[in-house]
């Protein structure tokens, strides 16, 4: 099976918007971590699938996480 890696996506989040509640760390560990100030961040853009960041994306209750196609640019998410 062939598996699709994070690198499908461009990943930002936005602390402005981050409220740091942890919930794309339980969704893909591998990316997201959470910094001393207690806000995610990228830690390793490569570190989950493209799902998986994707459905943190999905959950993230403040829209925080901004996904961009790798190749074009263009906005995915949200
Ligand atoms: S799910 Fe959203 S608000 Fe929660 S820590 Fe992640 S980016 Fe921040």
């Amino acid at each position: 099976m062939m598996t699709t890696t994070a690198r499908r996506y461009r990943i930002r989040v936005d602390p402005n918007k981050c409220v740091g509640s942890t919930l794309c760390v339980h969704f893909a560990a591998g990316v997201f971590a959470l910094d001393d100030s207690g806000q995610s961040v990228v830690a390793d853009a490569d570190g989950d699938t493209a799902t998986n960041v994707l459905e943190a994306a999905e959950q993230c209750p403040q829209c925080a996480i901004v996904l961009e196609d790798a190749e074009s640019g263009k906005k995915v998410f949200p």
